[in-house]
């Protein structure tokens, strides 16, 4: 059974992550979505907003989604987990130097753990949940980035 880690802050999940879940499920028979937890970061959604949403978003693929939330390296979640590699999304030009330099430190920590990359569909490869969040603080229209259910929980935040 091959195991992947999709980490990631999630706040909130985008139409860009489903698209690399899906394509992910391609490829592994599991998969662990790593919700990083930081108590310095600040994040909009708390870890149980990400979590229920991520559940709601994916409901039809949950057999085969663990949802975890991040303490510790990825490297060695993954490890503890059994899964053999940590997945990452890759859009237009600025994600590319950052996950090159966090692959190869994730190696030498751990070279036994490998990194793969998915490429989103086109749409969605300008697209991150600090723009869903910009736009949402000026009632633009989400409806083109999040699924309805993230839409909902973002408008209660922002309008309520
Ligand atoms: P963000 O950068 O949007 O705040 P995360 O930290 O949650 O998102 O990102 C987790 C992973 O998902 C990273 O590998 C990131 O590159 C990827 N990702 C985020 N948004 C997209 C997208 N629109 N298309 C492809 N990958 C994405």
């Amino acid at each position: 059974m091959k195991t992947g880690v999709y980490p990631g802050s999630f706040d909130p999940i985008t139409l860009g992550h489903v698209d690399i879940v899906k394509r992910a499920l391609k490829i592994f028979d599991r998969l662990i979505i790593l919700i990083s937890v930081n108590p310095r970061k600040q994040t909009l959604f708390t870890k149980e907003e990400r979590i229920d949403m991520i559940e709601q978003v994916l409901a039809e693929c949950l057999d085969r989604i663990t949802i975890r939330t991040s303490d510790t390296l990825t490297v060695h979640q993954a490890k503890n987990l059994g899964a053999t590699h940590i997945i990452r999304g890759l859009r237009a030009l600025t994600d590319f130097e950052y996950e090159f330099q966090m692959t190869h430190a994730n190696r030498a920590l751990d070279k036994d753990i490998d990194s793969i990359f998915f490429m989103t569909d086109n749409k969605y490869s300008f697209l991150s949940s600090t723009t869903v969040k910009e736009i949402a603080q000026f009632k633009g229209d989400l409806s083109s980035f999040v699924p309805k259910y993230v839409k909902q929980k973002i408008e209660e935040k922002f309008y309520k």
